[in-house]
């Protein structure tokens, strides 16, 4: 039983397909740059009986109808797909889902329609995510298509934590409001985490930080996401590798009025040259480390920067839950910071929250856990997994 995700980017569509039995990946890649002279299509083959083995095929790939046939023609050479009948469904990641798609659907005319209107909410990912959906349908019509969307998970989150403080006609007419994103993988780890502690997740209250190049925390009550950093659009919240996060709504009328940023100009600011990279001109985590080892004081200003913020929303986020079983850290940083964890868990004994040094150096497991035996809070790094869980969703959704 096959599962195929695809995550289609504006320029670029990754991919992983799955043999749903073992829960194991036959082949992912990455086809990347679209549509410009360097194009490529990277991939790694895990096929049974072989060695796992990296590769690269070279193609000039124009569009995404060239970059999915392609794909189909890697996956039918190399015999992890023999036929589309292999196929039990194509589970497509999708960025926004609005109000209306609070769960995986199995995607139809009405639901393109639906994630078309959603993109003035989203108008980088949503046409990118069309783009994807609608060349998957054309080129294997015979199988079930499903749309997962990374706001869903946050569509139980109650109104006074959704609603923004502006005139009430805002969220009526435009739709706006707190959506949040992340959510599959926010979902995932918390499930991950549950087994762990060998509990139903329902029970548990939960704060996860998912810390990649974007970032954002959720506070889970009872399984259920009540409250998210991501607010409108993925802008809001945490300091991102590029991206600003909270910062005071007032500063754009400022920059326009005594500086001459136009807005468009602005919003490629905070969303391109802001974040880690505005503060020390990096924004790969690993390069900031080693720049403020040597001395750099944007650098290290950067670091305490980031870990002061997440500090701030583990606090604002004990209090929205009243009482935390466990903190669970995921995405590339979450997974591998040590100094990141311990720092942003620092002096937050009162809460129950206590790193313990010697395990949070260790661990490359899919889950561990790195608070002191003594804590009542437990602290989980979990590796997340966004396209088995997309994988799982559409199989469990062509399936009901
Ligand atoms: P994306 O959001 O694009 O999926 P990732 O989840 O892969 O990104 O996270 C990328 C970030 O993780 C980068 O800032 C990278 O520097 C950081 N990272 C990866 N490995 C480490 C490590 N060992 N220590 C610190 N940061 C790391």
């Amino acid at each position: 039983m096959k599962t195929l995700v695809l995550n289609s980017g504006s320029s670029s569509i990754k991919y992983s397909l799955f043999d749903m039995g073992e829960q194991s990946v036959i082949v992912s890649g990455l086809i990347e740059r679209i549509g410009e002279a360097e194009s490529r299509h990277r991939f790694e083959l895990h096929l049974a009986d072989t060695e796992a083995r990296c590769d690269e095929k070279n193609a000039i790939i124009g569009d995404h109808r060239q970059g999915l046939q392609n794909l189909f023609t890697l996956l039918s050479e190399c015999g992890a797909l023999k036929n589309a009948a292999e196929l039990v469904c194509i589970g497509h990641r999708v960025v926004h889902g609005g109000e209306h798609f609070r769960q995986p659907v199995l995607i139809d005319a009405d639901v393109i329609e639906q994630i078309r209107q959603m993109i003035p909410l989203a108008p980088l990912h949503n046409p990118a995510n069309l783009l994807g959906i609608e060349q998957a349908i054309e080129q294997l019509p015979s199988v079930p298509q499903v749309a997962v969307f990374d706001t869903a998970f946050h569509q139980t989150l109650p109104p006074p934590a959704y609603h923004y403080a502006v005139p009430a006609d805002w969220y009526r007419q435009y739709g706006v409001r707190r959506y949040g994103f992340h959510g599959t993988s926010h979902y995932y780890v918390a499930k991950r985490a549950a087994a762990h502690l060998g509990q139903d997740l329902r029970a548990l209250n939960l704060i996860t930080l998912h810390l990649g190049n974007g970032a954002s925390m959720t506070a889970i009550a009872n399984g259920q996401s009540i409250d998210t950093t991501m607010g409108m659009t993925p802008l809001e919240g945490l300091i991102m590798g590029t991206r600003c996060g909270d910062i005071d709504p007032a500063l754009p009328f400022f920059l326009e009025r005594s500086h001459a940023f136009s807005f468009s100009e602005l919003e490629n600011q905070f969303n391109k040259h802001s974040g880690l990279k505005g503060i020390c001109g990096e924004n790969d985590m690993r390069a900031i480390h080693r720049l403020a080892e040597q001395g750099n004081e944007s650098a290290r200003l950067a670091l305490e920067m980031y870990a002061y913020r997440i500090k701030k929303y583990l606090g604002a986020y004990y209090a929205a839950l009243g009482h935390v079983d466990a903190l669970v850290f995921t995405g590339g940083i979450g997974e591998n910071d040590t100094w990141l964890r311990q720092h942003c868990c620092d002096n937050l004994h009162a809460l129950g929250i206590e790193v313990d040094r010697n395990k949070n150096q260790s661990g490359d497991a899919e889950c561990f856990a790195i608070n002191s035996d003594s804590a009542p809070v437990s602290i989980l790094v979990v590796k997340t997994n966004e396209e088995l869980e997309i994988a799982l969703q559409s199989l469990a959704c062509v399936q009901s």
